[in-house]
């Protein structure tokens, strides 16, 4: 589903969205995150619309994927709430070209958020070379190829290093790609409508990435999103760290 028409540069009002929450389908998620739990604390942060996505990391787990939403779908719909909510997931994209879930599960979901990064995973591929250039060159065909592949909406903390785990350095992935690399991603993400996610822990973890993607961004007519990869209530609010994520991309 498409967001805004025309890319929003405007923090403020790419934070009345919080497009990446995760529910108790998530297991990385605290038991308070029931739907009521999550839209009750939504509305009373002022966030106006809130995409639910769960993990889909699971090979074959499609109709039980779907399960999972027809179920948020109807806890959604017994409650009483101005909260818009989208069904959505957080995809995975673990190869160059080479996605997790089907593509009509993909389709089938109102925003598609795709990870390119979780390399904790056994499954996800790895680059030959491990060091933080090679993981950077990986990390960008990845992207890529979410991108070119034109199933996602948006693609979630993009390009950080933090799931490198030998690297000690969260930040030494991201530095190891240079301007034009990023220009490039930015210029598809422009191409392909796909979005790059200012995830919000992702940011304040590798402030000097985001600071070039917004940069380069609003550049190349990159689209962003907003998200706080809600795990818990508390981080539901989009505005709890505005303030810093402004200071850390202007
Ligand atoms: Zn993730
Ligand atoms: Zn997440």
């Amino acid at each position: 589903m498409k967001i805004y028409k025309e890319p929003v540069y405007d923090l403020n009002e790419l934070a009345r969205y919080n497009l990446h929450v995760h529910t108790t389908f998530s297991s990385c998620a605290k038991p308070e995150m029931t739907v009521e739990a999550i839209c009750k604390t939504a509305e009373e942060a002022g966030v106006e619309m809130i995409a639910l996505t769960d993990h889909y990391n699971t090979f074959d787990w499609d109709d039980e994927y779907m399960a999972q939403i027809a179920q948020l779908k109807k806890e959604y719909a017994a409650l009483d709430t101005k909260v818009k909510v989208l069904f959505s997931s957080e995809l995975s994209c673990y190869g160059v070209g080479k996605f997790v879930e089907k593509e009509e599960t993909a389709k089938a979901l109102d925003y598609r958020l795709v990870s390119c990064n979780h390399f904790h995973l056994d499954y996800w591929g790895k680059p030959e070379d491990t060091s933080a250039r090679g993981y950077a060159v990986f990390a960008l065909e990845l992207v890529k190829s979410a991108m070119e592949s034109r199933r996602y909406d948006c693609i979630a903390h993009p390009l950080i290093g933090r799931f490198v785990k030998h690297i000690e350095d969260r930040t030494e992935v991201s530095r190891a790609m240079t301007d034009n690399e990023l220009g490039e991603i930015c210029e598809l993400s422009a191409k392909t409508e796909t979005a790059l996610e200012i995830n919000v822990g992702a940011v304040l973890g590798d402030p000097a990435l985001f600071r070039r993607l917004w940069n380069l961004g609003r550049e190349a007519g990159a689209t962003f999103h907003f998200g706080t990869d809600a795990h818990r209530l508390v981080n539901i609010d989009t505005r709890t760290h505005l303030a810093d994520i402004q200071k850390i991309v202007l």
